[in-house]
């Protein structure tokens, strides 16, 4: 049965909870909100089948050959309502005219993050731009397998722990199976979201109707923050947003994103998506800070969704080392903040505005201003 020694060596995908045969794995969250396998001993048969599919335990390799785009979505509004080039909505598109399925990330009525399944392209906003916060996939895998077995077109979208994790429950190809990635700086806690929506309801005293993590009011390149209210909105960047700066300061990531196994140019994936950090120094005619995309091919079957959004989109190829050249998160890990423990030792104890302050603003200045002030008044 699964056992986890150590947090870094389970990325939560839930491909053991999907793959028992006696439903003896339950996802429980830990202290920091993460959620990890737990397995009922008096359920378990001892069939391993858990081990087996893990994909910490069992790697797979891949040998193909990635090619890489930057590209974007003619449609203005289109990209302006996704998080980078407005990419995913042309995919999923293909799929839907087919009668088939997307699946992908949600909000649901208290903004807690999910994965969910669509077959209506009214319902593709709810997948529409990034939800920094990991996402709960439950037992999706069980019922993207029976749709594929009913011989339906999927678009399976997700982190590549998530993609590796369906690939091993699946243990089979489907032709009509697409998976999609994305390039992952990692994902954090959803405890930690969690407290920063209470954190925003005492603030601004009315409950959200919508939040988007990438509003491009104010342009692509900086992360912005929106919360809509009925009657007015929050919105703040990366510079002055909490729950940004704790996010990109990676001080509340999973701890198997600070020594990610699923971060390699040899994907599994069909097709990777990001945003094309450094357009407008490597390809400035793709770069209106409106969102460009970087979309890397990894198979024929990616080819072939690829052509098929070619006219709607402004593309050029680039080498893939160009490519990634400011985008380090394709290939390694992030490194764990020195106060992340601290954090998350004090996150039920003190207010969220005092933890950041605390451990996530930059106190170098502050510091520095107190010391100079002790050598004078030494003097
Ligand atoms: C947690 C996270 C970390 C990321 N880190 C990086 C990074 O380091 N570098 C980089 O270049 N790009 C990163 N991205 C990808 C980037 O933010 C865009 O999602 C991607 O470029 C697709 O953009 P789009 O404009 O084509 O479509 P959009 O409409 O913006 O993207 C929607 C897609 O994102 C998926 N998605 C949204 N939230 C989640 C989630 N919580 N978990 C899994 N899938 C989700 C949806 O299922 C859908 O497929 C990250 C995304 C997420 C969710
Ligand atoms: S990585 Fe996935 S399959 Fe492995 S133990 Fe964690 S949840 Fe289970
Ligand atoms: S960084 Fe790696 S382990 Fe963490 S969510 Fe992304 S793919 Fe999964």
């Amino acid at each position: 049965m699964i056992e986890i020694k150590d947090k870094k060596d389970c990325s939560g995908c839930n491909a053991c909870k999907n793959i028992c045969p006696k439903n003896a794995i339950e996802m429980v969250n830990d202290e920091k909100g993460f959620r990890y396998p737990r397995v009922n001993r008096d359920l378990c048969i001892e069939c391993n089948l858990c081990n087996k599919i893990c994909p910490i335990k069992n790697k797979v390799k891949i040998n193909n050959n990635p090619i890489a785009y930057a590209c974007y979505n003619k449609n203005l509004e289109e990209r302006l309502n996704s998080s980078s080039g407005g990419i995913f909505i042309l995919l999923a598109k293909q799929i839907l005219e087919k009668g088939g399925y997307v699946v992908g990330a949600t909000y649901d009525e208290k903004f807690n993050v999910k994965h969910t399944i669509i077959n209506d392209f009214k319902d593709i906003k709810l997948l529409q731009t990034s939800k920094y916060v990991q996402s709960d996939v439950s037992d999706i895998y069980i019922r993207v397998k029976e749709l594929l077995e009913s011989g339906k077109y999927i678009l399976f979208t997700g982190t590549p722990c998530q993609i590796e994790g369906l690939n091993s429950f699946l243990g089979k190809k489907y032709d009509k199976l697409y998976l999609q990635d994305i390039i992952c700086h990692g994902v954090p806690s959803p405890l930690v979201w969690k407290k920063y929506i209470e954190y925003r309801l005492e603030k601004d005293n009315e409950k959200p109707i919508n939040i988007n993590f990438r509003n491009k009011d104010n342009g692509w390149k900086k992360f912005n923050l929106k919360f809509q209210y009925t009657s007015k909105e929050y919105k703040n960047n990366q510079t002055k947003d909490y729950y940004l700066l704790a996010f990109l300061k990676n001080v509340i990531l999973r701890d198997s994103c600070y020594d990610c196994r699923f971060k390699k140019k040899n994907r599994i994936s069909d097709i990777t998506l990001a945003d094309f950090w450094g357009v407008e120094n490597i390809l400035p005619d793709l770069f209106d800070d409106k969102g460009t995309s970087l979309v890397i091919i990894s198979s024929d079957k990616g080819k072939e969704l690829f052509e098929k959004i070619d006219k709607d989109i402004v593309k050029k190829e680039i080498s893939f080392e160009d490519a990634i050249k400011f985008n380090k998160n394709m290939t390694s890990s992030v490194e764990k903040n020195k106060n992340r423990d601290k954090f998350f030792e004090k996150l039920n104890d003190i207010s969220f505005d005092k933890l950041c302050k605390k451990y996530v603003l930059d106190n170098k200045l502050k510091n520095k201003v107190f010391r100079a002030i002790k050598r004078l008044v030494k003097n």
